[in-house]
């Protein structure tokens, strides 16, 4: 009698135990299929809705004669469009492209952002392994090799502009030494942080940092600004969206046509025509501030519907630098 009771309870032990089990596989299974179903939310179509904002008057600009621009494209990694902005095609294979901007000026030439340089193979092994896993790229000819070839020698340099201290922007720097690579004083502690995207940037020996202030006044909504040469002609502003040093650079050219230089505001024009913010996951593995970058599309947006000559770049978009001459030919 004992003995079919506790056989009786033994049994009745393995049917809960199997049960518990069923159940928490059930459990972990639905958690999955949630977490999953709401991680592809939030690559879905959703149009950003933007802070309304004032630009005011467009700013006066006396660019010399003698002031051209010319992009030397350095290579380019292989991304997605549903990677670049919400509502993205994951077929839609995007070459996410690496451009310096060489702006040719009486006063001293610069270089807006540097692309990939030569030691690119070696800067791409020092990232978080997420990000280098994730990174398919294709080189190029670096900026320092292609300026040399059209009789551009380092000397002939006065600065480098990064729109952000990112490795796909500031990789050429490593080719450059002793060229002054234009920082703020926010855009230095930022670097000095050693915070996950410095990596590369803090890997080269010797930056010669050479730091400025925004000591201008408000310029097309942005609440302070840095005028490089002094006649309007290349201005800096804020931007601290994507990164705390991110910054947009306008360019304005002798022929009355402007560019804002926007970095990685937007990956891709769809980011700021659609609108349309990057996808969660990119947001947050960057660790941007949403507030700073909502409004600063905004801003954009409404400077280039308002003045048509200002042309938006995205730093990765190829067809927003196809109206620029690949040096060294250029264009006033
Ligand atoms: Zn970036």
């Amino acid at each position: 009698m004992k003995s079919k009771i506790s056989e009786h309870e033994s049994a009745t032990t393995k049917i809960t135990a199997k049960r518990v089990v069923l159940w928490t596989f059930g459990g972990l299974l639905a958690l999955i299929v949630f977490a999953s179903a709401g991680l592809m939310l939030t690559f879905t179509a959703a149009k950003l809705k933007t802070p309304a904002v004032e630009v005011g008057e467009l700013p006066p600009a006396s660019p010399p004669v003698g002031m051209s621009v010319s992009i030397l494209p350095t290579g380019a990694y292989q991304s997605r469009a549903a990677l670049a902005f919400r509502g993205g095609s994951w077929s839609d294979i995007r070459q996410f492209t690496m451009t310096a901007l060489l702006v040719r000026h009486p006063k001293g030439n610069l270089l807006i952002d540097t692309g990939a340089g030569r030691n690119v193979d070696i800067h791409v092994k020092i990232m978080p392994a997420m990000m280098r896993a994730t990174t398919d790229y294709t080189k190029a000819i670096p900026a320092v090799i292609q300026l040399a070839a059209g009789g551009i020698s380092l000397r002939d340099l006065a600065a480098v502009i990064p729109t952000h201290a990112h490795w796909d922007h500031i990789s050429g720097v490593d080719d450059l030494p002793g060229v002054p690579v234009l920082v703020t004083a926010e855009g230095k502690a930022f670097i000095d942080s050693k915070k996950e995207g410095t990596e590369v940037i803090n890997s080269i020996p010797n930056v010669n940092y050479k730091q400025y202030t925004f000591d201008g006044g408000p310029y097309l909504g942005f609440p302070r600004s840095h005028d490089v040469w002094g006649d309007g002609s290349v201005v800096i502003v804020p931007a601290p969206g994507h990164t705390p040093d991110s910054v947009v650079v306008f360019v304005n050219l002798p022929s009355g046509t402007r560019y804002a230089m926007i970095g990685d505001l937007t990956f891709q024009l769809e980011g700021l025509e659609i609108p349309a913010e990057k996808p969660w996951m990119l947001r947050h593995l960057i660790g941007e501030n949403n507030e700073e970058v909502h409004k600063d599309i905004a801003l954009i947006r409404t400077i280039t519907q308002k003045y048509p000559q200002v042309h938006p770049i995205p730093a990765h978009d190829v067809s927003a630098f196809r109206s620029i001459p690949v040096f060294p030919a250029s264009t006033r």
